[in-house]
């Protein structure tokens, strides 16, 4: 029997390439994870220990359009590698945590940047700044098990054919085994828990009318308009 006293909203789940659909559970992305962008925002490229911030699961959105946010004049583009884990758990070792790893996308970490300059200037949540409604486009999730465990290969992104964002997953600070590592020291992780997993320099604005093209060797493009 349906005991639910309003209507249960719809389960978030992003499209799988070749068919079917992966169900989203939480969503964690790690601060300044390649150095060069950490120095672009004003920070010492070192390994301090990764930090983690949520984005909510339903910011989460394939659709290849990107609605400008509202109360925001300076929205900047951030590519990441997403990885999409189909096993959890809690104290995972670095040795163990591939093995978690059911797949891999290319998503986006869209930022609020003016907002998180002032969320930064008075010590305050980064919610409004990173967690806005489809503030995270991705493209469809490849299984591991086609792909691999990408550990090098370019990121890059392109605004309207023009070369924005370049890197390489080998610059990492904190490779993904030990992102998956650390954070299961802070929470239990579960199968459909997604992380993205840091951008490389070059984050900058969009404007709307803007074509995004985000790529990352070995997986399908992420092509977004910014409406
Ligand atoms: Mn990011």
């Amino acid at each position: 029997m349906n005991d639910f006293v309003i209507e249960p909203p719809a389960r978030a789940a992003l499209p799988v390439e070749g068919g079917g659909r992966f169900p989203v559970r939480r969503v964690w992305c790690i601060g300044r994870n390649y150095a060069a962008h950490a120095v672009e925002m004003g920070h010492d490229p070192d390994r301090d220990p990764p930090f983690f911030f949520a984005k909510s699961r339903e910011t989460l959105d394939p659709s290849g359009a990107f609605p400008y946010p509202a109360r925001s004049a300076d929205v900047h583009h951030e590519v990441e590698l997403a990885v999409a884990l189909g096993k959890g758990g809690r104290d995972i070792a670095v040795a163990d945590a591939l093995a978690c790893v059911w797949g891999y996308a290319v998503a986006l970490d869209m930022t609020r940047r003016d907002l998180q300059a002032e969320a930064k200037r008075l010590a305050r949540p980064w919610e409004t700044a990173k967690a806005f409604d489809r503030s995270a486009p991705i493209g469809p999730l490849v299984p591991a098990a086609r792909v691999g465990h990408p550990d090098r290969g370019a990121i890059a992104l392109a605004v309207n054919g023009e070369l924005r964002q370049e890197g390489d997953l080998a610059q990492m600070i904190w490779k993904v085994p030990e992102m998956i590592a650390f954070l299961s020291g802070f929470f239990e992780l579960a199968p459909g828990d997604l992380i993205l997993s840091g951008t490389p320099a070059g984050v900058g604005p969009v404007v709307r009318g803007d074509r995004m093209l985000a790529r990352i060797a070995g997986l399908p493009d992420l092509e977004v308009r910014v409406v």
